[in-house]
């Protein structure tokens, strides 16, 4: 039987933690259904798949106090930098567009966090698409197709189980073994949470389903000097990040896609690009009549790493996110995101420069879903009431 447990935290969550820390408290414990922090951070409430005994809640309790405290003691606050503000833009509508997305079958849920796009969001992220087709050629960037499976073996290299192991997607198949796959033949269903094939069955994990764009291509120029000394790529992909029970509505998918811009070459030319980059976008957002501010942002790293990966991210202003307006929840949503490498995978994948120094690198990212539904959460379904240039590009 479900059950409910309400506990004071021993570190406060400062306010600027709170939806940071909530979001992995997903992640503690397979019996947390949900946990809610309390708005001024000092308890949390539980709700449990099951009541369960004195000695396993305290050690559940303890599990959550010792995330709260890597997470938020002694956390300073960042100094948040807003770089565009346009949250009070006007826009007509103020409704959640989920519902009536359902209901017209612009949406469909295969499974958690896994969905179905209709022809109207499809062709919305198409107007999208085209536009972020044209500002690459504005950079130049060459056109690149990556795959949907991502090396474990490169992954390993670029440090990316320590930073976010809780958001990994494995890919897995059966080992090459007659009887295990004709076992799995036989026997295997889907029941009640997941299919009943034994672990042994599967193989070891090679590769993983991409949570990222840029990767590969870092990943494709490793091992060798820079052609050229600069270069600039762009590619749409698919990409899964696990997201537990966050996963809800278009706001967070765990399969996505991405469309990234990417430079790569020294210091200068990335942060030039990014910034330049950021000030065409922000006048497309103008023209589609979007609502959003761009501030400085962190990427969610897990419980051991956040605290000084955060704190370093901010202090270098290494990224910026694109928050659009729900104004049916008073809220905001990342779009896109504005990143800053540094060196970081010049150093670990040996991408040189022409002096011998490793190669920056950064990206302009766009979360193409979520472009879509802050669209319509902003502007409705009914293309009528759309600003005229979507409006107009819709058809192509
Ligand atoms: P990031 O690399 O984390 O900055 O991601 C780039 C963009 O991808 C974000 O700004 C979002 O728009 C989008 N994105 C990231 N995670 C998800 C998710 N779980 N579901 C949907 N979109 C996402
Ligand atoms: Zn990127």
């Amino acid at each position: 039987m479900a059950a409910e447990h309400r506990f004071a935290l021993q570190v406060i969550i400062p306010s600027h933690l709170v939806g940071q820390v909530q979001s992995k408290l997903a992640y503690v414990d397979e019996a947390i259904e949900a946990a809610q922090i309390a708005p001024d951070g000092d308890s949390v409430q539980l709700q449990l798949r099951s009541s369960l005994s004195a000695k396993v809640l305290s050690a559940l309790e303890a599990k959550v106090q010792q995330v709260v405290a890597d997470m938020a003691s002694g956390a300073l606050p960042p100094k948040v930098e807003i770089l565009e503000d346009h949250m009070a833009r006007p826009v007509p509508y103020a409704t959640d567009p989920m519902p009536e997305l359902l209901a017209r079958a612009e949406v469909s849920r295969e499974h958690t966090g896994i969905y179905s796009l209709g022809p109207l969001v499809t062709r919305l992220i198409e107007v999208f698409e085209r536009y972020f087709v044209r500002l690459a050629a504005e950079f130049e960037a060459a056109p690149q197709r990556f795959p949907t499976l991502i090396s474990a073996e490169k992954l390993d290299r670029v440090k990316y189980f320590r930073a976010f192991p809780h958001s990994l997607t494995f890919a897995t198949h059966l080992r090459e073994d007659l009887h295990v796959i004709n076992d799995f033949a036989e026997h295997t269903h889907y029941e009640e949470t997941g299919l009943n094939a034994p672990p042994e069955a599967f193989s070891k994990i090679q590769a993983l389903l991409s949570p990222a764009v840029c990767y590969h291509y870092y990943f494709a120029l490793a091992d060798r000097p820079l052609p050229g000394g600069q270069l600039t790529a762009t590619a749409v992909g698919h990409c899964f990040r696990y997201e537990s029970s966050n996963l809800n509505t278009l706001e967070r998918l765990w399969d996505f896609t991405m469309r990234e811009i990417i430079f790569v070459g020294p210091a200068d030319f990335v942060l030039e690009n990014r910034e330049r980059g950021r000030q065409k976008v922000a006048a497309y957002l103008e023209q589609i009549g979007l609502a959003y501010l761009v501030e400085s942002a962190n990427d969610p790293f897990f419980v051991g790493e956040f605290r000084k990966q955060a704190a370093f991210q901010n202090a270098f202003q290494l990224k910026y996110e694109i928050r659009a307006r729900l104004p049916f929840k008073d809220s905001s949503l990342a779009v896109g995101s504005y990143n800053y490498h540094q060196d970081f995978f010049g150093r670990h994948l040996n991408i040189t420069l022409p002096d011998g120094k490793p190669a920056h690198t950064g990206c302009v990212a766009f979360g193409l879903e979520r472009l879509a539904y802050a669209f319509l959460s902003q502007y409705g379904l009914e293309p009528a009431a759309w600003p005229a240039l979507v409006r107009e590009a819709l058809h192509g």
